[in-house]
């Protein structure tokens, strides 16, 4: 390939608080239309908008979280455009002094090279109402519940060089937002949503091309889909001599294509200028030092802990810890048992638990077996009541009736043959019953030690010690 491609994403996190930005309408999301918009929100004249302290705390949060610096004065600015779910005429954003700016976070690429993105800036603004198209025969309806929700809008430097590096970031700050408890990162209700900038150069080339920008995507697999196709379409061009033209295009993920919607605005055609209703928001250092001390511990810390404590590896460390439920459901699973080998755990977090969930198409938080009996489980696997393969008959029990391990494992008859009496005799009568099998390995056939087990295992309906068959049917075969 002699392209490269440049990405900087713009990603809209909205922010979990109880009332909008600049009003006390509350921000719950489904309420029937217009039930939600006060006087501000609306728009009326006179009305005068009243910052909401928690917002400014959460974007500080951010800050400290991605390594930016925290300005101590800010400015709310008015972007100007007409938009029917717009009715004030502006937008109330940040511009030339944004609350946060100039930092970095770090994203693990596939092959486990750590790759820095620098955040140029993230400010604090209010989103817009709605246009709703359906249901109205020749006329839209406009929904303003949504007008005046605290936005932070996260913009980063042109470093991302492909669509799974995008990918990436975005699922990294959506785990860092979801780990600060700044946003529900809920992407189907709209809450963490991204614009992606997108041009490509020749390698070697220092001049960035000009880019296009993809809007709204609202799902991880839908910006590197949408990137992919873009950059098909640009190299395209590019190669038959065409040049790009600098817009803001869609991505129609029916079709897998992006296609124009407006010529790209430039920042002179907003007539940005400081917001006379807003005072200029100063920030005090010991705001920034309390809000610094209530950080939790960040995914980043957690993995490096991960490893460290639990003897993982990073991969498994890196699955673990990408959302906190996670997490917190791993660590409780190993703390509350005397469970040996953490890693056994893990499996069967990654493992039998993600697929239930997914199978079912529950959160972890609506994990049918808990936290402390899936410790419990690994310990049962470890002390050799129930071997793995059993374990997940006990698993899915628990999942779909509940009741307690033992219980299930008693009643089932699923307790493992650990006893080498019975082991023997298994071993004995399987040997007895295949003659032809047992002169091919003295003949110096080894492969059917496989054949042995396979029969033994079957003939204690799976439940023999695996590892105790092994011993036993090796001893016998070399006596
Ligand atoms: P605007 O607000 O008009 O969209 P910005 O200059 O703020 O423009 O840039 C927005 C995003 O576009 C940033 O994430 C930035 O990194 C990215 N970007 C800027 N130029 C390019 C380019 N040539 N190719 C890819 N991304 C770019
Ligand atoms: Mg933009």
């Amino acid at each position: 390939m002699k392209w490269e491609v440049v990405i900087g994403l713009e990603i809209h996190t909205q922010l979990a608080t109880a009332s909008k930005i600049f009003s006390g309408a509350s921000t719950t999301y489904g309420a029937p239309p217009n039930s939600q918009a006060c006087l501000v929100d609306l728009g009326y004249p006179g009305i005068l908008p009243v910052l909401n302290e928690q917002v400014v705390r959460m974007a500080i949060k951010f800050g400290l979280a991605t390594n930016c610096k925290i300005s101590r004065r800010s400015v709310f600015a008015r972007k100007n455009y007409f938009y029917p779910d717009l009715p004030k005429g502006y937008q109330i954003s940040q511009y030339e002094l944004p609350i946060v700016s100039g930092g970095h976070i770090d994203i693990v690429l596939d092959d486990g090279e750590i790759k820095t993105i620098r955040i140029t800036r993230a400010h604090l603004e209010e989103d817009a109402g709605k246009s709703l198209h359906e249901n109205f025969h020749g006329a839209s309806g406009i929904d303003l519940n949504r007008a005046g929700t605290p936005l932070l809008e996260i913009v980063s430097e042109p470093d991302l060089r492909s669509a799974m590096e995008a990918g990436i970031y975005m699922r990294k700050i959506h785990t860092l937002v979801r780990y600060l408890g700044i946003s529900d990162g809920n992407m189907q209700e709209g809450s963490f949503r991204c614009d992606a900038n997108v041009s490509i150069r020749l390698k070697g080339d220092k001049k960035l091309g000009t880019r296009t920008e993809l809007k709204n995507l609202n799902s991880f697999r839908f910006v590197e889909k949408a990137i992919e196709i873009e950059v098909e379409r640009q190299i395209e061009i590019l190669e038959e001599g065409g040049h790009i033209v600098l817009e803001t295009r869609l991505y129609d993920s029916d079709r897998n294509e992006t296609r124009p919607m407006r010529s790209k605005e430039e920042a002179n055609d907003y007539r940005y200028f400081p917001d006379p209703d807003l005072l200029p928001l100063v920030i005090e250092d010991a705001l920034v030092d309390e809000l610094k001390d209530s950080l939790p511990e960040l995914p980043d810390a957690k993995r490096v802990r991960f490893v460290k404590e639990y003897e993982l590896s990073d991969y498994d460390a890196g699955v673990l810890t990408a959302n906190l439920e996670t997490a917190d459901y791993y660590e409780e699973a190993v703390r509350s048992t005397t469970v040996a080998s953490p890693k056994l755990v893990a499996n069967w977090v990654q493992g039998e638990l993600a697929a239930a969930l997914n199978r079912d198409g529950l959160d972890i938080a609506e994990a049918k077996v808990a936290s402390a009996e899936l410790g419990l489980l690994a310990e049962r696997i470890e002390d050799g009541t129930v071997s793995g393969k059993l374990a997940k008959e006990v698993f899915e029990r628990l999942w779909h009736d509940g009741g307690s391990i033992d219980d299930i494992i008693e009643q089932r008859g699923l307790k493992q043959i650990s006893d080498s009496g019975t082991i023997e005799k298994l071993v004995d009568d399987v040997l007895a019953q295949n003659p032809t099998q047992l002169e091919q390995f003295r003949g110096g056939n080894e492969k059917v030690i496989g054949f042995f087990v396979g029969q033994i295992m079957k003939a204690s309906d799976g439940k023999a010690n695996p590892k105790q068959v092994n011993a036993i049917l090796r001893k016998k075969l070399n006596e």
